[in-house]
């Protein structure tokens, strides 16, 4: 399996007016690419400037930031027979990688704004080196800037920033700096396209927790009221658990529960409902081994909301 690296530049509405006047937000200007083999050997690139069809103005910021100006664009090819090739450059049998979450996003949209064949029906698993970085070299939890990775990594700076075949290149220079196999485990998925049925959603182990990705709900109380939403089964063994804490809300849009395993003790479960392209509601849930530090924090969480509700209660009777 190759490892496609690729980075976009994109254009946006100069003006309130056009933005409003337009369904697509972000218009690709730029496809920058590195193919990367199973050994993680660079076999191959890819890179094209493309021609505006939506904005043809530059937005001052994007401007400035990727030093391009309209009139290097005006004899370029379109969005869509760019992208034509750089799929067909991609081949059959590989995996996207990014520097963090959002150009795969803005590439299935653009896609989908000329009526392209879609790279993928399916939710996309990809890398997000930005987290990986993070893994394999700092916290897990910080996300660093692509310059800082390039730095910190020692990798040698002879290529100017903030340009899409470039940034493509330090991100596919940072892949192979990552020599652990075990962090290439640690996979993201796209969520522009869902899990279109209850066989295609996620559900995935990694070293330290699980994360389950749903299917589209009408609503969140259908969401919250389906089994496999806000099943609880040991995500290590499988078995089922006894509920220490059940699932309550902090704010209508993240569940929070503990649940005890006889072989692997206390489980956080976690839900954060989110919104769909179309409008609709999906879910994200994680389970994580916590230690009693971890199950006071929750109920301290829980306790703070009974509070509070408690409170306004009172004040709305005119008991204070
Ligand atoms: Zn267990």
């Amino acid at each position: 399996m190759n490892y496609i690296i690729f980075d976009l530049e994109w254009n946006q509405a100069a003006d309130l007016r056009t933005r409003r006047a337009n369904s697509l937000l972000f218009e690709i200007i730029e496809i920058g690419a590195v193919k990367l083999n199973e050994k993680r050997e660079k076999i191959d690139d890819f890179h094209e400037l493309i021609k505006p069809q939506v904005f043809h103005t530059m937005n001052q910021v994007t401007g400035d930031l990727i030093h391009l100006k309209m009139e290097q664009l005006e004899n370029c090819r379109s969005f869509p027979e760019v992208a034509e090739d750089f799929v067909r450059w991609c081949g059959k049998d590989y995996i996207f990688c990014t520097w963090g979450s959002l150009d795969l996003t803005e590439l299935q949209k653009n896609m989908d704004y000329y009526h392209m064949t879609p790279v993928s029906e399916k939710t996309l698993r990809y890398y997000d080196i930005q987290k990986l970085f993070s893994i394999a070299f700092e916290d897990r939890k910080s996300r660093r800037t692509l310059q800082y990775a390039v730095d910190f990594l020692g990798i040698e700076k002879d290529v100017a920033f903030h340009r899409a075949y470039t940034d493509a290149y330090y991100t596919a220079e940072i892949v192979k700096k990552i020599k652990s196999d075990t962090v290439f485990r640690n996979y993201s998925f796209d969520t522009y396209r869902l899990p279109r049925n209850k066989s295609e959603e996620i559900k995935i182990c990694f070293e330290d927790y699980s994360k389950y990705i749903s299917r589209e709900f009408s609503d969140k109380l259908t969401a919250m009221g389906d089994r496999e939403v806000t099943s609880t089964q040991c995500f290590l063994c499988g078995a089922r658990t006894r509920k220490k804490i059940p699932w309550f809300t902090s704010n209508g849009k993240h569940y929070y529960t503990v649940v005890n395993c006889a072989r692997h003790g206390a489980i956080k479960g976690k839900i954060r409902l989110r919104r769909s392209e179309n409008g609709r509601i999906y879910v994200v849930k994680t389970m994580k081994q916590i230690d009693s530090d971890g199950v006071q924090d929750i109920l301290n969480k829980k306790n703070q909301i009974r509070q509070s509700r408690k409170e306004r209660r009172h004040k709305k009777e005119g008991l204070v």
